[in-house]
């Protein structure tokens, strides 16, 4: 039977002072394994949002423009289903990958996992090693206090980095630095960096694993997608157990000597050994810590590590299910549908509205025109001159900039007449013609008259 995951609400946190807890970094193989995947990350979050091609940004989002910059893609502000879409193939990717390896993506990859052990690493350096920060936790001594300050000062300073940075991709972030350095920077900027920063200091910071526990969805969704095959850090509780600390253990002892490591390295606080949890993220720093214990007992590793319920059983779990299978399928579906709506996008978005203040202006006896307002936006840099023209109805007249230059007038509203001499019928339905390096592009709209 699959075991559903308990949703703990009072975890019993190491050095418990006030529900606060003070974690213990370690070293091991995974925490190596989680340094290749996120300092990578780290990189091309602060790094991408400077990088530009051929002048133009390789990732940006811009509501001035209404377009984004996509990794070469030109997309429109039209495209957003679309970037929907890629997230919605993301998290297919997400489910795909927890049914078969569980909370990998909170533990290696989750921003706010990454930021998390960040801040963690300022306090070890500012403010000691976890034993030392419980020992002088409250303490007021100048010294200790002088360390504080320091931490607080460095977190600010990385939450105020991370805040330009993140705003960095919606608003070109060389404006950002330029306006900040002559102190130029709107109100607006001002207040919107100042949220960001008090944001990001208070997730890794002050709250941490909180937001992991009670306001990350992805916890309550894992336990609907774990089955007994999911591989997950486990505690091996059939070789572990009856636990008996080192000086105490007799020939009946399990391997466990309850040195509590595993407890006092867990990000979130909890007892790996009490079972799969949903506060869990599978960060693997509890299965280097025991195995750091094993390997001083000179006793096997794995006691704690990553296996699926039927594993510790003793049973195999198959690479390939029909669950896992399911959701392969979704995501390739998923993924596909995605490739080829990028495959689709148009490098050239026209929009015609009618002047609706009146439907026609009689400017001779038997000659009648219709206002209209054209806008014309490309999204190739091959795009520059788009030539507009009307579709064979030889006794229409377009008047208006029958050559669009992109480089002077995309995004803006520019206006054209048609004319005509004929009045019959009410209502004429014709094409405005938009043609750029020989492709063309129509767009329907009604040439409105009387009977006269
Ligand atoms: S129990 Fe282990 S894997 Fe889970 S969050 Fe804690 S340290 Fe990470
Ligand atoms: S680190 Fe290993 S030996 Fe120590 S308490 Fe945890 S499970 Fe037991």
């Amino acid at each position: 039977m699959t075991q559903k995951i308990p949703v703990l609400q009072d975890p019993t946190p190491p050095f418990a002072t006030d529900g606060k807890f003070h974690v213990r970094l370690i070293e091991g193989f995974f925490q190596n394994l989680r340094r290749l995947t996120t300092w990578p990350l780290i990189a091309l979050y602060f790094g991408l949002v400077w990088v530009q091609v051929d002048g133009q940004p390789i990732l940006f989002f811009s509501f001035e423009q209404r377009r984004i910059h996509l990794f070469g893609s030109l997309l429109s502000w039209h495209d957003l289903p679309l970037l929907a879409g890629l997230m919605i193939a993301g998290s297919t990717l997400l489910f795909f990958v927890a049914v078969a390896w569980g909370r990998v993506w909170c533990g290696f990859a989750c921003p706010q996992s990454i930021w998390t052990w960040l801040f963690i690493r300022i306090e070890q350096l500012t403010e000691g090693r976890a034993n030392e920060r419980a020992r002088y936790d409250g303490s007021f001594k100048s010294a200790r206090l002088l360390r504080r300050l320091a931490k607080h000062g460095l977190w600010v300073l990385l939450a105020l980095l991370t805040a330009i940075t993140f705003t960095g991709y919606f608003v070109p972030i060389r404006e950002i630095v330029t306006a900040g350095a002559s102190l130029q920077l709107s109100m607006t900027m001002v207040t919107w960096l100042l949220i960001m920063t008090a944001l990001t200091y208070t997730n890794a910071g002050l709250v941490r694993e909180k937001i992991c526990l009670h306001a990350c969805p992805y916890s309550r969704f894992q336990s609907v997608m774990f089955d007994q095959h999911t591989l997950s850090v486990s505690y091996d509780a059939g070789r572990g157990e009856p636990r008996a600390q080192y000086r105490n253990a007799d020939e009946n002892s399990g391997d466990c000597v309850d040195c509590g490591v595993c407890v006092q390295v867990c990000p979130t606080g909890i007892d790996i050994r009490d079972g799969l949890q949903a506060a869990c993220i599978d960060c693997a720093a509890c299965i280097d810590g025991c195995n750091s214990v094993m390997d001083k007992l000179q006793r096997p590793r794995g006691l704690i590590r990553f296996a699926s319920e039927q594993q510790l059983k003793g049973s195999t779990s198959p690479l390939l299910r029909m669950k896992l299978l399911g959701y392969g399928v979704i995501m390739i579906g998923a993924i596909t549908a995605v490739s080829y709506g990028f495959t689709e996008t148009k490098s050239l978005l026209v929009e015609v509205q009618r002047d609706r203040t009146e439907l026609f202006t009689r400017i001779d006896p038997n000659r009648l025109c219709n206002q209209y307002r054209v806008k014309v936006e490309g999204f190739s840099d091959e795009i520059d001159i788009v030539r507009v023209s009307l579709s064979e109805h030889t006794r229409f007249q377009l008047l208006g900039p029958t050559d669009i230059d992109l480089r002077d007038s995309s995004s803006t509203w520019l206006p054209f007449r048609i004319c005509s001499t004929y009045a019959d019928p009410v209502g004429e339905k014709l094409d405005f013609v938009f043609t750029a390096n020989g492709v063309s592009t129509t767009k329907a709209t009604t040439f409105i008259t009387q009977r006269m």
